[in-house]
């Protein structure tokens, strides 16, 4: 089974007028092609502006394409009450899976002690995080690392992998903390390769960040990973084994 780890969820409040978006009718068809039989979703709006509607979208979503959709929600640390409140709704009331934050959009830092509360009351269920990362001066892998050796029970999913400037580093975060998954969106095939060879193939996730990246984009990027020429264990961990455990979705 492939499962992609990073989907976003355009609507009209997302506002994000200079990226492509695609409906979720669209999107399915694309993974359809690409043979991705499930797929992480989040919002995009909701990193920015109202993160309580956005987490009751991607719940009304999921429940359309229940086999399709493993939907994730968003807090925002500026909010801590609300934020509080929110994830005890998300796994409780919505049936959420996770959490997504985006420390860049939403702005703030994701070692700070801002986010001890939230992520005490996170560990408390067994829901993983996936953080946006690559990107100073508040989303860099060590500063994940940082916040992932304090909260060792909580299992952590960094987004791209440090990008294109930081992907050392992010692998260097993995080593250091067990907790840590690396996800392969928006890096080149190079540092995958590596991360594979320095770390294993079962602290790897695959994942696109659709509908960036446009038509054929679940196409590209998986092949970044199909190209690596990976045993194949290797390759079914990271393009779904992995994210499955994570999920328990066995
Ligand atoms: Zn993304």
């Amino acid at each position: 089974m492939i499962i992609d780890a990073h989907c976003h969820y355009f609507t009209k409040n997302a506002k994000l007028d200079f990226v492509q978006g695609s409906s979720i009718e669209d999107h399915i068809k694309d993974c359809d092609l690409a043979g991705i039989d499930k797929f992480v979703l989040f919002t995009i709006g909701g990193l920015f502006r109202d993160f309580i509607e956005s987490n009751d979208e991607i719940a009304a979503v999921a429940n359309k394409f229940p086999s399709r959709i493993i939907p994730f929600g968003t807090i925002n640390p500026w909010y801590e009450e609300e934020s509080l409140e929110e994830i005890n709704r998300c796994i409780k009331v919505l049936k959420l899976k996770g959490f997504k934050l985006h420390p860049w959009m939403t702005g703030f830092p994701i070692n700070s002690d801002l986010m001890d509360t939230m992520m005490r009351e996170i560990s408390r269920f067994d829901v993983p995080v996936i953080i946006h990362s690559g990107t100073p001066p508040w989303s860099e892998p060590l500063q994940i690392a940082e916040l992932a050796y304090r909260f060792p029970k909580v299992k952590f999913i960094m987004a791209h992998m440090g990008i294109t400037d930081l992907w050392k580093e992010a692998i260097d975060a993995a080593r250091m903390c067990s907790n840590i998954w690396l996800e392969t969106s928006g890096v080149p095939s190079l540092p995958i390769k590596t991360a594979v060879e320095e770390i294993g193939s079962d602290r790897i996730v695959f994942g696109s960040d659709s509908p960036y990246g446009g038509k054929g984009g679940h196409i590209f990027q998986l092949n970044k990973v199909r190209f690596l020429g990976l045993k194949e264990e290797d390759e079914g961990r990271i393009l779904g084994k992995n994210l499955s455990k994570i999920l328990n979705l066995d």
